[in-house]
């Protein structure tokens, strides 16, 4: 029921607005996103490099519903890669980024043409993107995306979520040399049509498409806070004789750091996805929606007021 409520909170625009002037929502905010803006996202990603982490930045915003928004999202992240470079942050910071972001709703020849910018933008800084996995709908056009993008910019990346039938699939077709693919389950609500609907038959799928990604000669990025899918993935590189430098853990910010800093220590690569922006609460909601112990959190950060 929790999850259904913060589901829906997730949604409401209203709400929204109302939590960013509750006195209580930075305390909050601050454990899963960086803050509202680039100066805050590049405080927060400096410690994080200082600790030994990588950092994938993930501009957080609205469903983008008109060519504005998107321009202002690609000038955004093209600015900020800016400022990584200048920070000297790159490449142990990347990017990732949302074909929707960039108005792919709108016009998809324009979303393109704002990723390639972004892409530019990255190249310069000597860094890294990665295109998010939306839902099942744009899975076929962000792999095309994808393709074209990296004819000029082959670093660029892409995720893929395990609980659609077709994963298996397409880590087939990616785990090629040079490609990098995240593996992560998959957080869209989808129908039993496309995706597994339960969560065993998810961590099978994770796992067969794991074994792909390990066995071919792409670069896996493994995107999960689940211990016995990274206990085992931990095993597959093992097995098919992966050094720690041939594929990386990547978790959110503010979950599992205590798995984020064991997995640093024994020599692992970990990106921490990390949010940042005004838009931060629908995203927050999605945080709790997955895991109500959370609310725990959200309790004492109120309490202590
Ligand atoms: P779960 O089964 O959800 O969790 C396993 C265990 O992890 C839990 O039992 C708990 O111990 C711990 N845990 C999980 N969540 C939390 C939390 N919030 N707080 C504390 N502990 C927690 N999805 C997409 O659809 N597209 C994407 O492009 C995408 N990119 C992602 C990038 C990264 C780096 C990560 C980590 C996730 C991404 N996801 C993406 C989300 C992903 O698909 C899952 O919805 C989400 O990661 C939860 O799945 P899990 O693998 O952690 O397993």
């Amino acid at each position: 029921m929790l999850r259904t409520l913060f589901l829906a909170a997730a949604g409401s625009a209203r709400l929204g607005r109302l939590a960013e002037i509750a006195p209580v929502s930075r305390g909050i905010v601050q454990r899963f996103v960086a803050g509202p803006s680039a100066d805050e996202v590049l405080l927060v990603s400096r410690g994080l490099v200082d600790d030994g982490l990588a950092v994938s930045l993930d501009h957080l915003s609205d469903e983008t519903r008109t060519i504005e928004q998107a321009v202002a999202t690609r000038d955004e992240y093209v600015a900020v890669l800016g400022r990584l470079k200048g920070a000297g942050l790159t490449p142990a910071v990347e990017v990732s980024v949302k074909l929707s972001a960039l108005g792919r709703r709108i016009d998809e020849k324009l979303a393109y043409e704002h990723a390639r910018a972004i892409c530019a933008a990255a190249a310069e800084a000597g860094t890294t993107v990665t295109l998010d996995a939306e839902d099942h709908g744009t899975t076929d056009a962000t792999l095309e995306t994808l393709a074209e993008l990296r004819r000029d910019f082959p670093s660029t990346g892409a995720a893929l979520q395990a609980y659609l039938r077709r994963t298996e699939g397409d880590c087939r077709e990616l785990a090629t040399a040079g490609s990098r693919v995240r593996l992560c389950k998959g957080a869209y609500a989808e129908p039993e049509s496309v995706a597994f609907p339960s969560a065993l038959d998810v961590d099978k799928s994770f796992v067969r498409c794991l074994n792909i990604l390990m066995a071919g000669e792409g670069y896996p990025m493994v995107a999960t806070h689940d211990a016995r899918l990274i206990a085992i993935a931990e095993d597959r590189a093992r097995w098919f004789d992966r050094s720690t430098a041939e594929y990386e853990f990547q978790m959110l910010y503010g979950v599992r750091p205590e798995e984020q800093a064991r997995l640093t220590g024994s020599g692992h690569t970990v990106r921490v996805h990390l949010p940042y922006g005004e838009e931060w609460y629908a995203y927050l909601m999605r945080r709790l929606a997955e895991r109500p112990a959370n609310v725990g959190f959200l309790a004492r950060a109120v309490a202590s007021r």
